[in-house]
């Protein structure tokens, strides 16, 4: 019994380190020669560049959790003080209005007063206190929604740059329902969503104050973390988590090129001619790969994920000296409003937002190129940085050249949730509910955040997981090999000595010795017949973590998995001697 899981960017790592822990055989395999995906960090002379992801929100668990997982609770940092943000709108940069919730204000004063807006376009807004409800069936675009009950300035001015800018798609073509589905909840219920808005942080506001004792309200924290030494840090962790896990196999380098479905599992037909066998897979690279990987097998599915359109975005890092920024630079970054003469849509001041980003006397700033500026996309890489160099020390009045520069693209790499993305999803998923087994998961599909990669890759382990668990359970246990045909260099590296494991981590099908078993559980499982000296065999897990079932010769045994986590155990060699991972 083996998972394939095809991509090592976060999502394939959270579903096979999810695995590994579940103790089920896995074999991961990315394309490239490092892993993590869109996830990288380059330390250069005190620079901690991120090219990717430089962080994650808080309100959705499964970041955090891993984080801590994974033993990084205390490399988990939070953006510096104050955490003020500009748009640049009209040529100058304007203060984003204080008590902002996404693009709604939650507190009127520094709304009326902000000058982002004129008293037109605040009176604009105004009119969604009056206006009814929209009463279109089926999903919509953000942009058209939000100018209809608030005007354009704020979909030009903030939505915009904001949401758009977070999903590298343009605003007008961004699907409400997949990306902020709350906002039709609120017109909804409240009609009006700056109501529903006020309304929302004054209840909020109300449960903070029941439990902070009536004390001074807090400051909201921010939504943003990231680590210490970037979020590679992550990938780094759960790299090294996973390779010491017995029953998973990771392999670098190693391009998947089709998937042929049967009812007994799938058949992955790796470049170069191998071709590997698994009882199920979860496809976690990205769509447009997976598409084409069930082109002949599944082409309903293809047609559906191929229809997730994707767009090229760009990272530009640079730094400066001290020396060469103006007296009053202030903020962690700015949004580029609609029609401001840059080509850059957003830059952030890494280095005053996050801590130990630059060496002292130094900024490091990372500035975005989005969909929307398509030609730029077309430049050199040096053409490219000279023009994000243009934009951010003209806007800034930064003097001179940068000190460092680099640059990631990301061509056709950014799945875009256009109108109609969650139907799409649903298709592609209904049209392979005839194969279980088979699970889609990450950025192009539930959440392109970390925290939903995450979420989702779990999400697809704990649910292959099951299903074995539960075939296994049925059936006599096998041994868990993989088929590998062909090329006899691909085969799994075997281990030269039986390396000592926690009962919980082996695999299904697998033999152990109990090598053994921690005070306080030795009495009263020798007393169902498992002693140290002993060999076992993993004969099923039950799913949601459940117990083990574990054969002690002819008998069967449930061992809750918080106890098996407490026997010490040595994998049997398999018939050709080897210790099977
Ligand atoms: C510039 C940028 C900034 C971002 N900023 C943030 C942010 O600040 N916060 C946040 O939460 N999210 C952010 N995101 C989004 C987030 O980084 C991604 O959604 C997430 O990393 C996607 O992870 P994934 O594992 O689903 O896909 P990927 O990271 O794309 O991984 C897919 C993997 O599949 C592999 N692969 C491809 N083809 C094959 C094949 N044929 N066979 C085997 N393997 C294959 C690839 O090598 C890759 O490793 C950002 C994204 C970008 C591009």
């Amino acid at each position: 019994m083996t998972v394939l899981v095809v991509g090592g960017g976060i999502t394939g790592l959270a579903s096979a380190y999810a695995l590994g822990r579940a103790g089920v055989p896995t074999v991961l395999l990315d394309a490239a020669p490092r892993l993590g995906g869109k996830v990288r960090t380059e330390s250069v002379d005190g620079f901690v560049v991120e090219h990717g992801p430089d962080s994650f929100v808080s309100y959705r668990p499964a970041g955090l959790q891993l984080c801590r997982e994974l033993g990084l609770g205390d490399a988990i940092i939070r953006p510096q003080e104050p955490r003020t943000v500009f748009v640049r709108a009209g040529g100058r940069f304007i203060r984003f209005p204080d008590g902002m919730g996404l693009v709604l204000p939650t507190k009127f004063r520094p709304f009326l007063t902000s000058e982002l807006f004129s008293p037109l376009e605040k009176l604009r807004m105004g009119l969604d206190l009056v206006l009814p409800r929209d009463g279109t069936e089926g999903d919509v675009a953000v942009g058209p929604f939000l100018r209809r009950r608030l005007g354009r300035a704020l979909v030009d001015r903030l939505a915009g740059p904001l949401i758009g800018g977070v999903y590298g798609t343009p605003i007008d073509e961004l699907s409400l329902d997949a990306v902020v589905p709350q906002l039709r909840e609120s017109e909804r219920l409240h009609r009006s969503l700056l109501l529903a808005s006020l309304s929302d942080a004054r209840a909020r506001a109300r449960s903070s104050r029941a439990s902070s004792d009536g004390g001074p309200p807090a400051v909201a924290p921010s939504p943003f973390v990231t680590l210490a030494g970037g979020t590679q840090q992550l990938v780094d962790a759960l790299v090294e988590a996973i390779r010491s896990m017995p029953s998973v196999e990771i392999r670098q380098d190693t391009t998947a090129d089709s998937l042929e479905i049967d009812g007994r599992g799938a058949t992955l037909r790796i470049r170069g001619g191998e071709q590997l066998r698994g009882e199920a897979a979860i496809l976690a690279a990205p769509a447009p790969v997976t598409a084409a990987l069930l082109e002949s097998s599944a082409s309903e599915a293809s047609r559906h994920l191929r229809a997730i359109p994707h767009g090229t975005t760009a990272v530009v890092n640079l730094a400066y000296r001290d020396a060469q920024l103006p007296d009053e630079l202030a903020g962690h970054g700015f949004l580029v409003a609609r029609n401001e003469p840059l080509m850059i849509s957003a830059c952030t001041l890494s280095s005053r937002k996050w801590a130990g980003r630059a060496p002292d006397g130094t900024l490091l700033v990372r500035a975005f190129i989005g969909a929307t500026h398509a030609s730029a996309h077309g430049e050199t890489d040096e053409a490219l940085m000279a023009r994000a160099h243009a934009d951010v020390a003209g806007a800034l009045g930064i003097r001179g050249l940068p000190i460092l520069t680099r640059i990631s693209r990301f061509p056709g790499a950014m799945p875009h949730y256009t109108v109609g993305h969650l139907g799409r999803v649903a298709a592609a998923e209904a049209s392979l509910a005839r194969f279980p087994a088979l699970r889609l998961a990450g950025g192009a599909y539930r959440g392109v955040g970390l925290p939903d990669c995450i979420g989702q890759g779990r999400a697809a382990a704990d649910a292959v997981a099951a299903l074995l668990s539960l075939g296994a359970a049925r059936e006599a246990p096998g041994p868990a090999a993989m088929e590998t045909r062909a090329a006899p260099a691909a085969e799994p590296t075997h281990r030269s000595a039986a390396p000592r494991f926690a009962l919980d981590a082996v695999p299904v099908g697998r033999n152990a010795t109990v090598v053994s078993i921690e005070a306080g559980h030795d009495g009263d499982l020798a007393m169902e017949g498992l002693a140290p000296g002993m060999t076992v065999t993993i004969a099923a897990r039950t799913p949601l973590g459940g117990p083990l079932v574990v054969g002690v010769g002819r008998a069967r045994i449930a061992v809750a998995r918080s106890v098996a986590a407490q026997i010490a155990v040595e994998l049997v060699e398999d018939a050709t001697g080897k210790v099977p991972r």
